[in-house]
């Protein structure tokens, strides 16, 4: 410290009886004092370009403090009256600032005056900045500028964490579609660019300051805001309200333009994804000083609570707050309407209260009314909604190539090939279609072709599709509301239920319900195509087939000549936590697959895999021809979700939190009586209620008011089965445990407080 001492003493003319180490991330920094007064000095490597840098921040700080001193830091000029020292041996700049009296704000308590006072003062800031003007500010390119956040791109690979790489991306994801579209519609300005809470200095509870220029950038004026209320909003409950009084206090001393404010939301976590990537790239270069990765923990959760914040809302409290028309939640013509014009009434809508949806982020979706919803219903999303992984892929592919399997393209071979390798080694063959409906469809007709026999054998309570054969043989269909009843091709097998069926919780019940569906198929054999079934049948009220029953069945319908079909399209692609297929977790390998819905992450594409016996045999002469089915935007996206599948762990993730989930309901069933079961795994579970007192009798309105409860609490599930009881949930894989906790907390709220009605009926 001696050293320092005589360097302010002989360089600077300085007295200091006092010096003390403060933390730095660029430079070594010291505080020097002598008696009240106080100075830092700063030593930072050489390099031409720093000496540049930091020439041009001392002409800012010469600008803001001539407006009057004490809120900057003052520079102290050496004994030959210069800003910047070098060192005798050229090795190192040396500079002196003043030192501003008062508490950094990460040390203080926050408050909404306090908020306002850092917003004020930007502003006022702002005003000073708009009279200066640097060559050296403005030709230079800084990590930290958000008119170049998509740079972030390149180090997204840095973040090892799963999570918060998935939601850095859909950030960036976000600031493609939403800023990068008006850049050069927003001003630009020079601006400080880091109001972090380490640089804002408080006093009485007002900002009376504001430190560290070395991040000063000509870039977007409303950064300025950004980068205050990224900091500003960390740790709090409510971090819309942080920015809204931030933003409010800026503006009325620096007017800002609708088109600023509309960005506004995007360009905060845009500064989260920078902060975040800075961090997670120093720890990846083995560089991760405390000082360095010091907003990590705080960026996280921001970032994390940012997503479940409706960006509408965000941009109409923004424009409100600032006395814009925020047009957007304004009159909109009734929706309600228009769909009855346009639809026929045979398409439901969910809920009493149908919701309009605007957008959706991964486990959230976002409505109309400025409203953010859990998803743990939307099992297609599987990766998460507009999943940023999958969406590029798609985009990637849209921009290039769109044909047909008519021409050769690798992307085709690449998903195919993937997309066999998830499947046990004889299941080699594929087929691209559309839907779930076209692949359960086509999967029946190839089994028609190969065996050339027509009967169908199908499980109660079943769906597989809306095509007139789909609807043939989907029990859920033909016996219910407006169905036409069981066509003579149809064998129906009662469903092997082990909570309300007829063989319960007992070991055999498999092998009693497969020994039943012996005698039935003994009947029918001669002309037996196939048996199809879904390894947990969703539209029965997510039901697990009981135990050793396909395993019994199985060689029964094989016996027969039939083949056996595992309709995979709710249950496929690792949702079950412990198995990546349904049919695993029976023990079973059926000869033809279907596959769909969570296959493209809600871009329509369906499968049939089967073995290549199989698929030559329905190679009879007539073409299989489907225009889009194996398309190349259909594959590159179906590949994506594989691949990030595989990246993200999300099967492990799906064991891991949906165990956490069942135990959780599991708990919430000991206290709540009218819970008769919870079933399922990973996460497809289902939750059967009962009216108490009443032996298994369907709780329905019960099931009808969580829903609705639930809705109202903005949370999304469905119910189902024939009794619709049962509440059905299958979030998006990147459902985590606090998305866990919150949707128990409301289900035991409402469970709590149900009406005698809802009790009763
Ligand atoms: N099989 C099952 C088990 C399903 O749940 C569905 C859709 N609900 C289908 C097939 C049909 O899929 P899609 O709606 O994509 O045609």
């Amino acid at each position: 410290m001696e050293h320092i001492s005589d360097l302010a003493k002989g360089l600077y003319n300085l007295q200091p009886d006092a010096v003390k180490k403060l933390d730095g991330f660029e430079s070594e920094n010291y505080l020097l004092s002598a008696g009240s007064k106080k100075w830092v000095l700063k030593i930072y490597p050489f390099s031409q370009e720093k000496m540049k840098l930091l020439e041009a921040e001392n002409n800012m700080l010469d600008h803001v403090n001539s407006y009057g001193p004490g809120a900057f830091p003052g520079l102290v000029k050496n004994v030959m009256d210069r800003g910047l020292t070098l060192s005798p041996d050229h090795r190192q700049i040396i500079r002196v600032l003043s030192y501003i009296d008062g508490e950094v704000w990460a040390n203080v308590e926050p408050s909404p005056g306090l908020h306002r006072s850092l917003g004020a003062f930007l502003g006022r800031l702002s005003r000073i900045l708009q009279h200066f003007n640097d060559d050296g500010i403005r030709a230079r390119e800084i990590h930290w500028d958000l008119a170049h956040s998509l740079e972030n791109r390149g180090l997204l690979q840095n973040i090892k964490d799963q999570e918060i790489r998935r939601l850095v991306h859909y950030f960036l994801l976000q600031y493609e579609e939403h800023v990068l579209p008006v850049r050069y519609q927003l001003r630009m300005a020079y601006i400080h660019n880091d109001a972090n809470d380490w640089n804002v200095v408080v006093k009485d509870k007002e900002v009376i300051g504001l430190i560290d220029f070395g991040d000063a950038a000509y870039s977007f004026q409303i950064s300025e805001v950004a980068v205050a209320c990224a900091y500003a909003a960390m740790g709090h409950k409510n971090p819309l309200k942080v920015c809204v009084d931030v933003l409010s206090a800026y503006h009325s001393e620096f007017p800002l333009e609708p088109i600023e404010v509309d960005v506004l939301y995007h360009l905060i976590a845009a500064r989260l994804c920078h902060s975040l990537c800075a961090s997670w790239t120093k720890k990846a270069m083995g560089e991760d000083t405390e000082y360095a990765i010091v907003s990590e923990v705080g960026a996280t959760s921001l970032l994390q609570q940012w997503l479940s914040i409706n960006p509408w809302k965000a941009r109409h409290d923004f424009q409100n707050s600032i006395g814009l028309s925020p047009g957007i939640f304004e009159a909109y013509p009734n929706p309600t309407e228009r769909r009855k014009k346009l639809l026929s009434s045979a398409l439901s809508i969910s809920y009493k209260r149908p919701i309009h949806m605007l957008g959706a982020a991964l486990q959230y979706m976002y409505d109309r009314e400025g409203n953010t919803y859990l998803d743990a219903y939307n099992n297609i999303m599987l990766t998460g909604h507009c999943h940023p992984w999958v969406v590029e892929a798609g985009q990637r592919m849209l921009a290039r190539l769109n044909t047909n399997t008519r021409y050769h393209y690798d992307i085709l071979y690449d998903y195919g090939e993937q997309l066999l390798s998830m499947f046990p080694a004889g299941l080699n063959r594929v087929f691209f279609v559309n839907s779930g409906s076209a692949a359960t469809d086509l999967a029946i007709r190839v089994a028609r072709e190969y065996t050339g026999r027509k009967k169908v054998a199908v499980v109660q309570h079943g769906y597989h599709g809306n095509t007139q054969l789909g609807i043939d043989i989907s029990h859920y269909k033909y016996n219910h509301k407006g169905g036409h009843g069981k066509k003579d091709f149809v064998v129906e097998l009662d469903l092997p239920d082990t909570f309300r069926g007829k063989y319960r919780n007992t070991d055999g019940a498999g092998v009693n319900y497969a020994a039943e569906a012996r005698e039935l198929l003994k009947l029918h054999g001669r002309d037996l195509a196939a048996f199809i079934a879904e390894p947990i049948v969703g539209c029965g009220g997510q039901i697990p087939l009981a135990p050793g029953f396909l395993k019994a069945l199985y060689p029964i319908v094989r016996s027969h000549g039939g083949v056996c079909i595992s309709d995979e399209v709710q249950v496929g692609f690792g949702r079950l936590g412990h198995v990546f297929w349904g049919f695993e977790m029976h023990g079973v390998v059926p000869d033809i697959v279907v596959l769909g819905k969570p296959m493209g992450n809600g871009h329509p594409i369906g499968a049939v895999v089967t073995t290549a016996e199989i698929a030559d045999g329905f190679a009879n002469g007539m073409e299989f021809f489907s225009s889009f089915g194996g398309n190349p935007v259909s594959c590159a996206i179906g590949k994506a979700v594989l691949d990030v599948l595989a990246e993200e762990g999300l099967q492990t993730h799906a064991r891991v939190v949906g165990g956490y989930l069942k135990d959780s309901l599991v708990r919430l069933a000991r206290e709540h009586p009218s819970i008769g079961d919870v079933r399922g795994s990973g996460l497809f579970l289902g939750v059967d209620l009962i009216r108490e007192g009443n032996g298994l009798e369907p709780g329905t309105a019960l099931a009808g008011y969580l829903k609705n409860g639930l809705r109202d609490r903005h949370i999304l599930l469905s119910t189902d089965g024939p009794g619709d009881n049962v509440l059905k949930i299958k979030p998006p894989l990147c459902f985590t445990r606090q998305n866990v906790d919150i949707l128990i907390e409301n289900m035991d709220h409402l469970l709590q407080n149900k009406s005698y009605e809802e009790k009763h009926q």
